[in-house]
């Protein structure tokens, strides 16, 4: 017997992650140096964390030889705040929102268990439910990306557990309206995801909603408007009945003191919001205006644009060799070969990716 033989076949049988580029990979790959690229290929924010949060961490920074609370209360009470939700609907987690997600599959999956997402979209779900030994079941979107709400209801069966919608939608950029959410989760048996990870560069959230529903949840990150993608926080809001089993489920302690103390400092940075808002704002507009392709309108801290016939492949290696970092979308499920999403930069680095596409 093989040792590889060990792992369980649905983990072998799983298509690895593939990350957005980091800026030492590419300054080696095509020799420029590192203070000269820019990234824009994971959606974070290139304003940096809120100066609260950096003050919260160094503050703390002595304490680290202490366990954190078991259940992110602090985090947890801090969230609830700036949701305007009960703490008894939420549960901080500690690897992002992908932690979140990981706990649910969790809580959900045995083998046999059917999860619904809605393609073209962000991939973790799928891993997720793949390792927890779950069955994918892909619908995809309209042509404009908008969600199919019949086929999405029709594929779910008694063996689906949950149907995964992100809105504002990665790599789309469009958010779902009130109506087509509320018609699914009112007629389906399983229990809905709504990932609102984009949700602060958005028009709407459906948070309310899960007052509202048995089924519905919420999942957040700190990773993208808060720029705390490195602290790895995230957050679901869900019915009450549901957090009590995921508290059963995840494993405590799971956000570690920093990242507790500097999430909650994070969530009360009004200005540091606001200001990463204006920056998207302005610059998704610019981008629209600009890039000299077909770019989807977007409800996120990206644009999507479409460089059909062309491949998103050459023109993504165009970019590369100026050191723009951006994400080539061909990796995505159902998303073709033409697609390329590009993380809203300041002013100064939209102007590069202006003249980078410009030049192609
Ligand atoms: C970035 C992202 C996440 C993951 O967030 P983390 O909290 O960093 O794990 C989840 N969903 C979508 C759609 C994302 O783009």
């Amino acid at each position: 017997m093989a040792r590889s033989d060990l792992i369980k076949p649905e983990i072998r049988s799983i298509a690895p992650y593939v990350p957005g580029k980091s800026i030492e990979e590419i300054a080696k790959k095509y020799c420029l140096s590192a203070d000269k690229i820019i990234k824009l290929g994971s959606n974070e924010n290139v304003l940096g964390p809120s100066p609260k949060a950096l003050e919260a961490m160094v503050g703390h920074a002595q304490d680290i030889n202490i366990y954190p609370s078991a259940d992110a209360g602090e985090l947890v009470s801090a969230i609830s705040k700036y949701v305007g939700m009960p703490e008894d609907m939420i549960v901080g987690s500690g690897p992002g929102m992908d932690g979140l997600l990981d706990g649910l599959m969790r809580l959900l999956i045995s083998p046999g268990s059917e999860v619904v997402i809605s393609t073209p979209t962000f991939s973790y779900y799928e891993l997720s439910a793949r390792a927890n030994g779950g069955t994918p079941v892909f619908v995809r979107r309209n042509d404009d990306f908008s969600i199919d709400v019949d086929s999405l209801k029709d594929a779910v069966t008694d063996a689906t557990k949950m149907m995964f919608i992100c809105s504002p939608n990665n790599p789309s950029g469009n958010s779902m309206s009130e109506t087509e959410l509320r018609s699914l989760v009112e007629n389906v048996s399983c229990l809905v995801f709504v990932d609102e990870a984009y949700v602060e560069f958005a028009d709407r959230t459906f948070v309310s909603l899960v007052n509202e529903y048995d089924n519905l949840i919420i999942g957040r990150t700190l990773s993208k408007a808060f720029g705390l993608a490195g602290l790895r926080i995230g957050y679901g809001i869900m019915p009450a009945w549901l957090k009590v089993e995921y508290m059963k489920a995840g494993t405590p302690f799971n956000v570690s003191s920093v990242a507790l103390v500097a999430g909650s400092a994070a969530l009360s940075d009004e200005e540091h919001l606001k200001r990463s808002q204006e920056m998207v704002r302005e610059g998704r507009k610019y981008l629209m205006d600009y890039i000299p392709f077909t770019v989807y309108d977007s409800q996120a801290n990206f644009v999507l644009v479409d460089v059909s016939p062309v491949k998103a492949k050459d023109v993504c290696e165009h970019l590369l060799r100026q050191g723009i970092i951006v994400r080539d979308c061909t990796s995505f499920r159902d998303a073709g070969e033409s697609l390329i999403r590009v993380t809203i930069g300041t002013a100064e680095q939209n102007k590069k990716v202006v003249n980078g596409f410009s030049s192609f």
